[in-house]
Formats: structure tokens, C-alpha cells, sequence
């Protein structure tokens, strides 16, 4: 059992806090991703996990075993956890082959144990063909599949990856996507996958857990995050939308009411009071002669099989709409807002 329980950590740089009383629980077995901007504190969270940093308060343990306090900390070799970097720390001098079986070697493992379990893990891997390679002529794909592969064969409880495919380009990101997901399902380890990019998030994970200056904002699934944001930022940094106040909130007939941009609507919250922003995705906005709020096409992005139009409304706001149609830009448009969601922003 790998879950991984962390209570009101906290860790400080020279006095400057880069993680604030963060608590919160990962399943065994889960795959989780810590998004967030540049600085948020993701890699730091990380490395506390994995033993390389000593918190400055709380406690975290792994699979009820107690890693960490501010005093006392199990060192990263004792923790039975496997690392993956974006630089990937491959051994330059050792084959591909040696790379994986090198965990093992360390171990005392038996010649045959040690060989048949790298075989497997690079057959899993798909580099079967490589393993006689040196790192130096691979490519970078190739490269965090050894990685991976060196990961597998140490049997870990957790994976800690950070950044792993920062370094690819797109098209080959994608397809790693699934090499890691391939990984999780076979090894059912606990993963916690460092990202800022939220489509790699939203695409891979169980759980994202949303981080901004150093704070958990929100820990949710990839749909509950796009669809029910607990704040501003999370529906800033999750998905395309705008944020945008509300008025004279009321509930009525069992639905929330409120005044948005000039028009009363239904609006949908978690929130039962303090309700004072909703978050209008373009699934919120539909383009209709109609439509009481009057808005201008200011630019036309095409999405494939789709339009994302950026409008902007008679008193300033920025709204997306998605269309089928192609809108030239300048074109005036009305467009009616169907239920958005709400939330208390302090
Ligand atoms: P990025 O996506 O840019 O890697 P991040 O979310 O991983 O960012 P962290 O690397 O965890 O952010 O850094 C969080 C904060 O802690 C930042 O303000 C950073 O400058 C600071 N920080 C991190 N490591 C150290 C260190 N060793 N000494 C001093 N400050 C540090």
C-alpha cells in the first residue's frame, strides 16, 4: 500500500514560505497531478515526497509509514520510490540494458531474477530493440522509456515524476501520454506527476491538485475542476472562460437566480451564500439573433471541426463562444448565457 498522507505541511526558503499548510491525502494506487504556475511550489511538494528536502513543519507519511517531520526524515533510498526527470538521469557510460538492470545489480539480486525482470521491463517499454544502445543515441522519447523502464524493474510504491516530458516536442508528448498511463495501469503504483501543462494534467490523472503560491486551490477530478471551480483561479487556470461578477443572487423554485452582465439567469453553485462570480465556459454561451447580451467578434481562432470565437460585450467583457460556423470578425452577435457556475471569491 502506497497512499500517501500529508498534514499542514510547510516549507520555507530562507524565511519565505514556497509551501503553506498543505493537507490533503493521496489513494494507493491513484494517479495525481500537481499543476500549477511557474513557482506554485509543485516541485518543492515533490521533492519533499521524495526525501531530497526536509519540511519545515508538518508531517507526511507513505503508506502509514511515517517519511517525514521537521526533525526526523527516511532517506530517499529507504522510501521504495521511483523518480522520473525531465532531464532523465540516465547513466551516460552504461548501455540501455545496464540502465535498467543497475537498480538491481545494487540489490544482490540473482543473475537470472536480475535478467528476466529487465527484460520485462523493457519489452513493457518498448525498447526491446534499443537495449544495446548507449543513452547518447537515443532520442528524447526513447530516453525517458528507459527512465520508465529503470523505474519498473525496482517494483516501486510510488512514482514521483517531475516535468517528464517538458524537453519533447507535442506530437511525441502525446504519444508518451500513453506510454505513462500504460505504466500506471500495468504497476498500479501511486503517481504524482509534476505539470503545468493542464492538457497532460486533464489527460493522464485521477486527481489534479491545483497549486497557486504555494497552496492546494483545489485537489478534484479533471471534470469537477473544469466544471465546478472552487475560485477565480481555478477557473482562470483550468479551460477557457472569463470570469465575471454577480449581482442580487436569490434562489427560487429551487434554482439560484442572479444578474449577470446586465441579465438575469440560472446560475448553479456549490456555494449557498457569498456567492459573487461565475465562470462562463464557451458551453455557457450560445450565439442567438436573439440573445440579450450584444457582443462583437473580435478574433476567430479555428479548433478543428470548430470555431472558438473571442467577442467582446457592449460594456467590455471578453466572452468565448464555440461555433460551427465561420463569424467574420466585427460581425455583431447576441448571445444568451444557459446556467454558469458560481462561487464565493474572498
Ligand atoms: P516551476 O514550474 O517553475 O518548476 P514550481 O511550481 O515547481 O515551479 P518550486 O520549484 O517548488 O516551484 O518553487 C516554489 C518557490 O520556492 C519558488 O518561489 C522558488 O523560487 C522557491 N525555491 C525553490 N527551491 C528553492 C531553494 N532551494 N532555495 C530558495 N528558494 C527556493
Amino acid at each position: 500500500m502506497a497512499d500517501i498522507e500529508i498534514a499542514s505541511l510547510g516549507k520555507l526558503f530562507a524565511g519565505t514560505p514556497a509551501l503553506q499548510n498543505i493537507t490533503t491525502r493521496f489513494e494507493d494506487g491513484e494517479f495525481i497531478a500537481l499543476l500549477g504556475p511557474s513557482g506554485c511550489g509543485k516541485t518543492t511538494l515533490l521533492r519533499l515526497l521524495a526525501g531530497f528536502e526536509m519540511p519545515s513543519s508538518g508531517r507526511l507519511s507513505i503508506g502509514g509509514r511515517d517519511m517525514a517531520t521537521a526533525t526526523t526524515m527516511v532517506p530517499p533510498e529507504d522510501r521504495n520510490i521511483g523518480f522520473v526527470f525531465q532531464s532523465y538521469a540516465l547513466w551516460p557510460h552504461m548501455s540501455v540494458r545496464r540502465n535498467v538492470s543497475y537498480p538491481l545489480e545494487i540489490r544482490k539480486l540473482t543473475k537470472p531474477e536480475i535478467a528476466d525482470r529487465t527484460e520485462a521491463a523493457l519489452a513493457a517499454t518498448g525498447l526491446t530493440a534499443y537495449a544495446d544502445r548507449m543513452p547518447s543515441d537515443l532520442s528524447g522519447g526513447q530516453r525517458q522509456r528507459v527512465a520508465l523502464a529503470r523505474c519498473l524493474v525496482s517494483d516501486p510504491d510510488a512514482v514521483l515524476l517531475d516535468e517528464p516530458l517538458a524537453n519533447l516536442d507535442v506530437a511525441l508528448r502525446a504519444s508518451m501520454q500513453t506510454v505513462f498511463t500504460d505504466f500506471h495501469k500495468r504497476t498500479g503504483a501511486t503517481m504524482v506527476y509534476v505539470t503545468h501543462d493542464q492538457a497532460e494534467a486533464m489527460a493522464m490523472a485521477d486527481r489534479i491538485a491545483v497549486m497557486d503560491q504555494g497552496r492546494i486551490q483545489q485537489f478534484d477530478t479533471p471534470q469537477t475542476l473544469y466544471e465546478r471551480p472552487k475560485n477565480r483561479f481555478v477557473a482562470e487556470f483550468v479551460g477557457r472562460g472569463t470570469v465575471v461578477p454577480v449581482n442580487a443572487v436569490e434562489h427560487r423554485e429551487s434554482q439560484l437566480h442572479a444578474d449577470v452582465l446586465g441579465t438575469r439567469i440560472a446560475i448553479r453553485s456549490d456555494a449557498t451564500t457569498g456567492i459573487s462570480h461565475v465562470c462562463l465556459r464557451p458551453e455557457n454561451l450560445s450565439i442567438s439573433e436573439t440573445g440579450d447580451l450584444r457582443a462583437k467578434v473580435a478574433r476567430v481562432t479555428y479548433l478543428g471541426g470548430k470555431y472558438l470565437l473571442e467577442t467582446v460585450s457592449a460594456c467590455g467583457t471578453r466572452l468565448l463562444a464555440e461555433t460551427r460556423a465561420k463569424f467574420e470578425v466585427g460581425t455583431q452577435l447576441g448571445l444568451t448565457i444557459t446556467t454558469p457556475w458560481a462561487f464565493s471569491e474572498d
